[in-house]
């Protein structure tokens, strides 16, 4: 699943040639991806507008169109958006028409993918505010900030870091890689943590993502840049889908198991499990299935 700098990434390649255009027609194959908005309505309120600046929050790329209308397209599992790709390339769920004569195609084969419409600054303001909590590479997610989000809270930190209305943008590769990095196990309950350690894991989230985005993201799940260019964080990960390998820094073999639904790695050694936790190991899968991710 395209995490933050997955979607980052493609804010980046995609800013720059779509700024200034204007989006002369959307076609949307397939209603799902802008329910309960009709298709017609959604291009009635977007076409023909101009692009004044693709951004991102948490991992919603949005489309800021003149007169104040967001666009929210959110790439959830298996979303990605290709430029000028091949009219027959697979799983294309909406095409979007530039002025200068360029296609923007989003394809999504498990069509989870998502289009929203905010109208007004006000309307995206609460649309974002209801759904995303601190933007980790805005510059105020620190010990302080990590900490009052986690107070109280006895569910496992990795669940804490998954929960988007607390910090946006992190998913199961950038949560698994971040608590390796910071020493915790992410069994650990979130509002249990020393000061020193939510300190630490402020500046792990972010490490990880950067790492992430300097490596142009990680492709699991056929994730591509819009240009087609898979990107190649997966070979950089240090815990993340690294099952039975040894730990980079102490030997031990690297461990998976489940936390809330989802595979989840990490050296017992270098992240010790809290006293009294057990792991629940994922079940083995079925054939042509694969297990939690
Ligand atoms: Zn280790």
């Amino acid at each position: 699943m395209p995490e933050l700098p997955e979607v980052e990434t493609i804010r980046r390649r995609l800013a720059p040639v779509l700024e200034g255009r204007r989006l002369t027609a959307i076609d949307v194959l397939d209603p799902r991806w802008c329910s309960p908005i009709a298709p017609g309505e959604l291009a009635a309120a977007v076409e023909g507008r101009r692009i004044e600046r693709l951004s991102r929050r948490g991992k919603y790329l949005i489309w800021e169109l003149e007169d104040d209308i967001a666009l929210l397209v959110h790439l959830r599992m298996t979303g990605t958006l290709l430029y000028d790709a091949d009219a027959g390339e697979s799983h294309q769920r909406v095409v979007f028409a530039l002025d200068d004569g360029h296609e923007l195609r989003f394809c999504d084969p498990r069509r989870f993918g998502t289009g929203e419409l905010a109208i007004g600054p006000q309307a995206l303001a609460a649309f974002l505010d209801a759904r995303l909590g601190i933007e980790p590479l805005g510059g105020a997610l620190d010990g302080p900030a990590l900490r009052a989000l986690a107070a109280g809270r006895r569910t496992a930190v990795k669940s804490f870091l998954l929960d988007q209305r607390r910090v946006a943008g992190v998913g199961n590769i950038y949560a698994d890689e971040a608590l390796y990095r910071a020493g915790i196990h992410p069994l650990r309950a979130a509002g249990r943590l020393t000061g020193a350690q939510y300190a630490r894991l402020a500046e792990t989230v972010v490490e990880a993502l950067e790492a992430g985005l300097a490596a142009g993201g990680a492709t699991i799940d056929d994730f591509r840049h819009p240009d087609g260019v898979y990107g190649g964080f997966q070979h950089e990960f240090l815990v993340h889908r690294r099952e039975g390998e040894p730990c980079d820094a102490c030997g031990r073999e690297i461990v998976k198991f489940v936390v809330g639904g989802r595979g989840t790695y990490a050296c017992e050694r270098c992240q010790p499990r809290p006293r009294g936790a057990r792991l629940v190991r994922p079940r083995a899968p079925r054939a042509g299935r694969s297990g939690p991710r």
